[in-house]
């Protein structure tokens, strides 16, 4: 499969090779330990303090209020762990949606919450929601589909992201907190990261996650706007067939618009994971929903949350766009997608 045949970038990007270029000295001959005292271990501080104000400077904030951790899951979990009255959006990824059967509340059963937990981007449908970041609610926002895609305002007390949704490497990520107000570490056993975050840390996937960023916001508006040439393509193409919809409108909590990122389609009478499969074969890797559930036959919580009714939701997919896809590899994804749905719906 080439890479303008990968429709599935919500799940993952490719590492842009220049990130990679950025990260390997630090991986092979500047292998030292971050925390060391010797002259290799300050030159690797140094290399993971740039890497922090590239992040810093990507987001408007300052580099105090970053701790680097493995990820968006670590990072949205330290937050949903550190708090007794933890309020969770029915559309959050499973990192925090998860938490609802360990301790936090459904939104609508928390009036007196100390963290409110609402994502900028559902990874599922692109859905793009505003907070109400007025008044005395503490909020946290998980940015993972929003960082180098849509512009952010921090102003939020926390919020988590992955360097893997934005071309940099995958296993590192990052913590905001506000003023530096971390709260207790999650992982303990090291003074890295000023204390907040124990653990020895990955420099070179940290210099790569500065990179990617830097880079990410530099293209942002060229990012942005092909992926609106290509997810016009695609619903373009798709107008022919009859029996499907467009979801992530509608419903509790109410998105504003759709991220052009992310297309999430359902079509009647077939299975979604039979029409991810059926394209596989004819060459596109697309999803049925979160990577992270794609072995589960739940259906798909946050598609429940929006109210679709059974019959759409099984035979909902995501085609999420980027920066290796044409407006022609879009359209014959499309094309091949028409011929899947309906070769399924000859056998039902
Ligand atoms: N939040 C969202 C919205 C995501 O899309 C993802 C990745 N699918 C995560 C959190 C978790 O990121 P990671 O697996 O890199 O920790």
């Amino acid at each position: 499969m080439g890479r303008e045949s990968y429709f599935d970038h919500a799940a993952t990007t490719p590492l842009d090779s220049a990130v990679f270029a950025a990260m390997r000295p630090w991986m092979e001959d500047e292998f030292a330990n971050a925390n060391s005292i010797h002259s290799a271990g300050l030159k690797a501080r140094a290399a993971v303090d740039t890497a922090r104000t590239q992040v810093a400077v990507a987001l408007g904030v300052d580099p105090d209020e970053i701790v680097f951790t493995s990820g968006a899951t670590e990072a949205n979990n330290w937050v949903a762990n550190a708090f007794e009255r933890v309020r969770v959006s029915p559309i959050e990824h499973s990192s925090l949606w998860e938490r609802l059967k360990g301790g936090a509340y459904a939104w609508d059963q928390c009036n007196e919450p100390e963290i409110s937990c609402c994502m900028a981007v559902n990874n599922e449908t692109g859905g793009r929601y505003r907070h109400a970041t007025v008044g005395t609610e503490k909020w946290h926002c998980d940015l993972t589909q929003a960082v180098g895609k849509i512009p952010i305002e921090l102003g939020f007390e926390f919020a988590s992201f992955s360097a893997h949704k934005f071309y940099g490497p995958k296993g590192v990520g990052a913590l905001y907190a506000k003023d530096a107000r971390f709260p207790l570490p999650l992982l303990i056993g090291g003074e890295h990261e000023m204390g907040h975050r124990a653990g020895t840390l990955n420099v070179g996937a940290i210099v790569g996650m500065g990179e990617a960023i830097s880079r990410a916001i530099a293209s942002q508006e060229e990012d942005f706007e092909h992926a609106m040439a290509l997810r016009n393509a695609v619903k373009e193409e798709l107008s022919v067939l009859s029996d499907w919809q467009e979801n992530g409108l509608g419903a509790f909590p109410a998105a504003d618009k759709l991220s052009p990122f992310i297309l999430n389609v359902s079509f009647l009478e077939v299975e979604g994971e039979a029409t991810v499969i059926g394209l596989d074969h004819a060459g596109f890797a697309i999803s049925s929903g979160a990577a992270c559930s794609s072995w589960s036959n739940e259906p798909s919580h946050v598609l429940t949350a929006l109210g679709l009714p059974i019959e759409w939701l099984r035979g909902s997919i995501r085609i999420s766009f980027g920066r290796s896809n044409t407006v022609e590899s879009a359209r014959s994804l499309a094309k091949n997608l028409i011929l899947v749905v309906e070769n399924l719906r000859k056998l039902v």
